[in-house]
């Protein structure tokens, strides 16, 4: 019989899962203390229980961690992990050392739905969601756990199209009964999915990343078919209508696509969509993927072009590329070559 992954779950579930196999309900938080604050790797160490609720826990359920099957390391310093996934799949995760700062990002769906023209994950199609244990395993079995100051959903999948399983990994991060980290040093990025996007301002103070590309929408939904349902005026009506505290940070992410969305008609209608928006916008440079018709833009462009956006008053910073040489830089993640068994 296949055992119950534990870690992953909430503590609500823990108590749950107590409940079931008739444990007392305190033995939940302890479950969640060596889960994620002592860090075991097997239900015989959780020694603060008795041996014989070991022994009933064993029988039905393990710990469910899971090292990398692969990682592939750049000229950089990034670091592009391997993890296998819903019986079979995999994913890809990325680790960003960046001086004093180290960056772990994550997938969250085995491929995507949301085809966006300019990456790779978006070509390679929908295998599936990732559980909380699945995204959850990508930072704690990475090798540099420990070292980790950063964490940013930004890997393959939308996250917002796997909601339940994003806020239940966020809880168990920022939860003082497990990690307790800091919602500000996480980030969930998405394209725009309006349901998600509530749910995750309601349900989680974790910083919000938007994927924008273009102001225009007509442009946009060339690059990304997700904006066939979600204007780009809805996206933007939710963040407006948001209380967003001192600490909760909206950003917007931009690749800039030579010739494409670089113009000043562009910076114009940014500055004009984007007023009133406390708000950063990223620039990322395209990344060329095979088959793709767009082009990288000159490094001047880009530089010319944060700068047009800083003088109209809107905060922007160019975002390093990191890993091109392993694939592991921004659209590049993907998994289709590697083999289903
Ligand atoms: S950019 Fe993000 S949302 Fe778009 S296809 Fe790639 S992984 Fe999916």
């Amino acid at each position: 019989m296949q055992k119950e992954r534990l870690y992953g779950k909430t503590l609500n579930e823990l108590i749950a899962v107590t409940r079931k196999i008739g444990l007392p309900g305190f033995s939940a938080k302890q479950i969640a203390d060596w889960l994620y604050k002592k860090k075991t790797d097997s239900v015989e160490d959780m020694t603060n229980l008795s041996k014989r609720a070991r022994d009933i826990l064993s029988e039905g359920y393990e710990i469910g961690l899971y090292p990398p099957e692969n990682v592939s390391v750049s000229s950089d310093g990034t670091k592009k992990y391997l993890y296998k996934v819903l019986r079979n799949k995999y994913i890809e995760t990325a680790y960003i050392p960046d001086n004093e700062q180290a960056t772990v990002c994550v997938s969250s769906q085995s491929g995507c739905k949301m085809g966006c023209l300019f990456c790779m994950t978006g070509k390679q199609g929908f295998q599936g969601n990732l559980s909380s244990n699945e995204i959850l395993n990508q930072i704690r079995s990475l090798p540099e756990f420990s070292n980790l100051t950063n964490i940013v959903y930004m890997g393959m999948g939308e996250p917002l199209d796997n909601i339940q399983e994003v806020l239940k990994s966020l809880d168990i991060l920022t939860s003082t009964w497990a990690y307790g980290w800091s919602p500000t040093r996480i980030t969930v990025s998405t394209v725009g999915l309006i349901k998600g996007m509530r749910d995750f301002l309601e349900k989680s103070r974790c910083h919000l990343a938007v994927s924008l590309h273009s102001p225009f929408d007509d442009e946009r939904r060339n690059l990304m078919p997700v904006q066939r349902t979600n204007t780009v005026k809805e996206v933007l009506d939710i963040i407006r209508n948001f209380d967003f505290n001192s600490q909760r940070r909206v950003s917007f992410e931009y690749i800039l696509f030579k010739g494409l969305n670089d113009t000043p008609r562009h910076i114009n209608e940014l500055a004009r969509i984007l007023r009133g928006i406390k708000c950063r916008i990223n620039i990322i440079s395209y990344n060329p993927i095979p088959g793709s018709p767009f082009k990288r833009p000159d490094p001047g462009a880009v530089v010319n072009f944060k700068e047009a956006l800083n003088a109209k008053g809107i905060l922007t910073t160019i975002r390093a590329s990191r890993g091109g040489d392993i694939q592991a830089a921004c659209g590049l993640l993907s998994t289709s070559q590697e083999k289903s068994v």
